[in-house]
């Protein structure tokens, strides 16, 4: 009876990594770079230290980034938040995610997800006492059904959470299905979390599917960014949450106990980082030329795939190999041939059939290449 969280165990992330390093395998399971931060953000948080910035931030962030943030937003997607009242600093998505279910979901409510998914959000729901309710993604492309997330929607629904681009599969959701999703919330009351942590990589060419585009859905949304993503600084831990003034309202009374404010230098570096748009614009084709080396090098390779159409991720399907459940396999991999990868089954796939498993690619072209030379040869 002490647990509020008995099915919950370490996470992946921790179990994967930390075989990696024990048997000293390539490490593609957790989803960060390996490559280094650009050296003039590290010159700008030096400076900022420097500058005397070491104490706390204001609650909600710093203005100037939230400034720059809003400028950035607006000319994206056309859409215009307040810095003042719309736009909050966080210790990273998983705090700003964790905080907006914590602020809404009371117990009973039902939170609508789809399977697979990125695997903070249940026990975040379910530690608020909240009941998840899973949608599973259809078919190679992880297509959502609609008429099924339409019957799974009732009165005891108070939040739905999307995440476009879609850790792990790297789908991504189109046009469309904003449509339909701003038609199935017509006339709801319904929150929409939309986790969009991978909004800067987006692949062949597409544009990135902001909630903040659908006015039917804008109205309605917390969108959650992660700039550990984006400027590849993971460990840095800072991210920011976008919604409607009455909605932030709610979320910064939570936010301001739980934790205060974001760390404070980090701020002040990205505020003047991001004053030059190429910092993110160049970021697309930075990662899909990754994923194309990556796929080119293991084309020869037993296993199959559907390229990644966004995010730093690459499903690969071992189905011509064996049928070891993916946990199995994936500690082989690991153990045998010295490759980490992040076995699917833990995103709440609870499929027998599923073989796949997910590596991450943003990494430098020789821990890539060594990466390719053990996928080339895995029997
Ligand atoms: N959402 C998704 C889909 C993610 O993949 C991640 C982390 N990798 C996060 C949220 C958390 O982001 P952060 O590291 O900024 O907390
Ligand atoms: N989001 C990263 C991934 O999917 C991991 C973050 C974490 O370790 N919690 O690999």
């Amino acid at each position: 009876h002490l647990s509020k969280l008995p099915k919950v165990e370490t996470t992946i992330f921790t179990v994967m990594s930390r075989l990696a390093h024990q048997h000293k395998a390539i490490n593609l399971s957790q989803g960060f770079p390996d490559f280094p931060t650009d050296p003039k953000l590290i010159e700008l948080v030096t400076k900022a230290m420097k500058a005397g910035y070491n104490q706390y931030a204001p609650m909600p962030g710093i203005y100037s980034l939230r400034e720059v943030i809003a400028e950035k937003i607006e000319s994206l997607h056309k859409k215009t938040y307040d810095p003042e009242h719309e736009i909050t600093i966080t210790a990273g998505a998983t705090q700003a995610i964790f905080t907006i279910i914590s602020t809404f979901i009371r117990p009973g409510d039902e939170v609508l997800l789809f399977k697979p998914a990125y695997d903070c959000y249940e026990p975040a729901i379910v530690v608020n006492g909240g009941i998840p309710v899973f949608v599973q993604l259809q078919g190679k492309e992880f297509k959502v059904d609609w008429s099924e997330v339409k019957n799974k929607i009732s009165s005891k629904t108070k939040m739905v959470i999307i995440n476009t681009p879609h850790n792990p599969s790297g789908t991504v959701l189109s046009k469309e299905d904003m449509l339909r999703l701003e038609a199935v919330l017509a006339d709801t009351d319904i929150i929409l979390l939309s986790d969009e942590v991978y909004e800067h990589i987006v692949f062949d060419g597409k544009a990135h599917q902001s909630a903040s585009r659908f006015p039917g859905l804008a109205e309605r949304t917390f969108i959650c960014a992660s700039f550990g993503k984006t400027f590849h600084n993971t460990g840095w831990k800072t991210g920011y949450c976008v919604a409607p003034k009455q909605l932030m309202e709610e979320f910064r009374k939570t936010h301001q106990f739980n934790v205060f404010c974001a760390n404070h230098p980090m701020q002040r570096a990205f505020a003047t980082y991001l004053e030059d748009a190429s910092s993110y614009l160049e970021l697309p084709a930075f990662y899909e030329r990754k994923r194309d080396a990556f796929l080119e090098m293991i084309s020869g390779s037993k296993f199959s795939f559907t390229p990644s159409k966004g995010t730093y991720f690459q499903l690969l399907d071992y189905s011509a190999i064996t049928d070891e459940s993916d946990v199995d396999f994936a500690k082989r991999l690991c153990t045998e041939y010295g490759l980490a990868s992040i076995p699917i089954s833990v995103f709440n796939v609870n499929n027998e059939d599923n073989r796949l498993l997910r590596f991450c690619f943003a990494k430098k072209e020789e821990t890539l290449q060594k990466a390719a030379r053990i996928l080339n040869t895995t029997q």
